[in-house]
């Protein structure tokens, strides 16, 4: 049985449909047995109406006063943001914020994305509405999933199993490899559709070919659910996947992975 000592995909309160703190979060982890937890709220159109308002994101860009180190969890910070156009850009891209969350007025306004994703240490990307996807070409599909997986803060795309949105494999796997970034196999997918194993085993099976590394997540949007990712590791013994190639297999080698990709290093 496989050992995956991090989970790197998981949401609190702040997301608005998830339960718990991030104290409660970090306790489950560290009950879990796990080594480091990656925090990735929602950085998403799904929070709230007053998209420039920067009072509503707060809570992304105070991260500083978390503990890099909170009771022997390695604590890492970071957001899921949606990719909202087939150019592959991220929610906030194109909002501009006119207002310091005191109420003063920037002498030049700022934009959201840079606010938010500069208090990162990375960033997943995710498709949650397809609506910009309707008739497009797997071409653009595929560059658009290449162009997020691009961007100098983004770490993996967000269950690229799930997402529903079709696109060409090989050629994102491909990028993947060359950025020195993984694809998440996230267990939160099999709740949804019978079909999300058999995707998902399809992709770690072109993976392993490959040679692209996986990071294998939980997306838990309540403590109880951190760590647990007996599903997903079914799926990779039954292909055999190997091992070496799972990123986030130890906090060192999830470390490793951020830093060889140019999107994090971790001062110790
Ligand atoms: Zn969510
Ligand atoms: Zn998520």
């Amino acid at each position: 049985m496989y050992k995956i000592e991090c989970d790197t995909h998981t949401h609190t309160l702040f997301s608005r449909h998830a339960y718990s703190t991030i104290q409660e979060n970090v306790m489950a982890a560290k009950e879990a047995g796990l080594k480091l937890l990656g925090s990735t709220d929602h950085f998403s159109e799904m929070l709230f109406p007053d998209y420039e308002n920067i009072k509503n994101y707060q809570y992304l860009l105070c991260t500083h006063m978390w503990p890099r180190n909170w009771d022997g969890v390695t604590v890492l910070k970071g957001c899921e943001a949606d990719i909202v156009d087939l150019d592959g850009n991220m929610f906030g891209h194109d909002i501009s914020v006119y207002k310091a969350t005191i109420g003063d007025i920037y002498d030049t306004p700022r934009n959201l994305q840079q606010m938010v994703f500069g208090c990162c240490d990375y960033v997943i990307a995710s498709i949650h509405s397809k609506r910009h996807t309707i008739g497009a070409s797997l071409s653009q599909t595929t560059n658009m999933y290449i162009k997020a997986l691009e961007n100098p803060k983004v770490f993996f795309i967000g269950h690229i199993g799930r997402a529903g949105v079709p696109f060409e494999m090989d050629e994102v796997l491909k990028v993947a490899k060359e950025l020195h970034k993984p694809v998440e196999i996230n267990e939160h997918s099999f709740g949804f559709n019978d079909d999300n194993e058999s995707i998902c085993s399809n992709v770690a099976e072109r993976c392993a070919e490959l040679g692209v590394g996986i990071c294998v997540n939980t997306d838990a949007h309540i403590s109880l659910d951190i760590g647990k990712v007996d599903k997903t590791k079914e799926i990779l013994e039954n292909i055999h996947f190997p091992e070496e190639l799972i990123v986030n297999r130890t906090a060192e080698s999830f470390l490793k992975g951020l830093e060889e990709s140019g999107v994090f290093t971790l001062n110790k």
